[in-house]
């Protein structure tokens, strides 16, 4: 039977890992994590996401684990409000859905889906991969070595697999300009509820402080500032940037920065795209965000791993790939051709996309807050439908890094 190893238990990870398996693969998973990865804020359910959800059976799985919301509201230092969009606003097309998820229980329902032939392995990588014409050999960090027919590289953003098979050339990133930290907070008694919206404080400086609502009895936090790079591994050297780089930012900045210091699952990243001249090279090919990370800012990150990983199953089987390994590099090659230009209309950011995540002063915040009150006017709807549809984006952004 065709083996293949895929890199990285995330979305596009575990996603093929199920559409392989359905296609006769048998699949290895490797994740560095030692378990499933827990941790981000809200994916939705609009577009790709939905269909290739429910071509894998699991729309009702994810649909029972929506967290309810109401929609964005933007305020003051003091907590009063500026603007608001409910999740009625522009037809169910604004920045918050009605149909949201957390990042990481669409991580667990694709996880708990794989079936035999899915073998997962945590606390694992890969060190070395070296092809030869019936198969790729890998070295894994554990010491143990195997070949398989495919390498699919699915390990993110910092993907170790590009940085073997492409090297690590600073052209493949353009950084954004910020950085962003995002963690659960569990609400105490006094600690002040969110009512299903997701509260957002523009802090000027290039600063944004936000929290959406997370499972019962929790909120999802999100701190972002300017940095094109952050301390990676050191978690005190982490935690002085975000005091540093929040001070004075007003509204319950010091309750978040006390939080985070405990939080679980804390996490903390630069803004950056990943841009490449080919995805695939022989029998090793990447997806998701370690082949075109679009960065949060496009929304889309989610939406393009479940339909990446849906356009390779598809390129591998059509090209029979599994009874005859050797079209698998054609078959890489169709799947870059039918994948990237969604990911690069994706990386195309609405004109002005930073700015309005992290407005540089606290006039830009208000005018930010204007601007979001004038686009709901029912005179401007059929103008922003428009500018929607030709910049190839929905006015909602997924997972909205406020
Ligand atoms: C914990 C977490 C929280 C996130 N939160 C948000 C969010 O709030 N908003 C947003 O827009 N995007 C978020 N993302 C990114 C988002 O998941 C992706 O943009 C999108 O879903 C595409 O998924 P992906 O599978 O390509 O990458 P990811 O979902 O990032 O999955 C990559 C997986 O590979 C693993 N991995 C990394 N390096 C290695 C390695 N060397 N060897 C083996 N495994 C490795 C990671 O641990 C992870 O499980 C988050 C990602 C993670 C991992």
């Amino acid at each position: 039977m065709a083996h293949a190893l895929i890199v990285g238990a995330g979305i596009a990870g575990d996603t093929l890992a199920l559409l392989l398996e359905r296609d006769g693969w048998q699949v290895t998973v490797v994740e560095l994590a030692p378990a499933l990865r827990e941790g981000g804020q809200t994916v939705d359910l609009r577009g790709d996401s939905r269909e290739v959800l429910e071509r894998l059976g699991l729309l009702g799985d994810v649909l029972s684990v929506l967290v309810p919301q109401r929609g964005m509201a933007w305020i003051t230092a003091n907590g009063h409000r500026l603007a608001t969009m409910p999740v009625e606003a522009f037809g169910g097309r604004g920045f918050v859905s009605s149909e949201e998820l957390l990042r990481t229980d669409l991580a667990r329902v694709l996880h708990d889906a794989a079936g035999p032939a899915v073998e997962h392995r945590f606390g694992e990588t890969v060190d070395a991969l070296t092809e030869h014409p019936d198969g790729v050999d890998v070295l894994f960090r554990s010491g143990r070595q195997e070949r398989f027919d495919l390498v699919v590289g699915a390990d993110g953003a910092h993907s170790r697999v590009r940085s073997l098979v492409f090297g690590d050339d600073p052209a493949q990133r353009t950084s954004l300009g910020l950085a962003h930290a995002w963690f659960t907070l569990e609400e105490q008694p006094d600690t002040p509820r969110l009512d299903g919206w997701c509260v957002v404080h523009h802090a000027g400086r290039r600063r944004a402080v936000a929290a959406r609502p997370g499972h019962p009895g929790e909120q999802e936090v999100g701190l972002t500032f300017a940095a094109d790079a952050v301390p990676r591994g050191d978690r005190e050297a982490q935690f002085a940037l975000l005091d540093q780089a929040l001070a004075g930012a007003g509204w319950r900045t010091a309750e978040f920065l006390a939080a985070a210091r405990t939080a679980p699952d804390f996490a903390l990243d630069t803004y950056e795209q990943i841009h490449l001249p080919a995805w695939s090279a022989g029998r090793v090919v990447l997806v998701g965000d370690a082949a075109w990370c679009t960065s949060p800012l496009s929304g889309l990150g989610t939406a393009l791993g479940l339909r990446g990983a849906a356009e390779l199953a598809d390129a591998l089987e059509r090209a029979d790939a599994r009874a005859a390994p050797a079209q698998i590099p054609a078959a890489l090659h169709d799947y870059e051709s039918a994948m990237r230009p969604r990911a690069t209309s994706a990386q195309r950011l609405l004109p002005g996309r930073v700015g309005m995540v992290a407005p540089a002063s606290r006039f830009g915040a208000l005018t930010n807050a204007l601007l979001m009150r004038l686009v709901q006017l029912p005179i401007m709807q059929g103008v922003v439908a428009r500018a929607g549809a030709e910049s190839g984006h929905a006015t909602k952004t997924q997972s909205q890094p406020v």
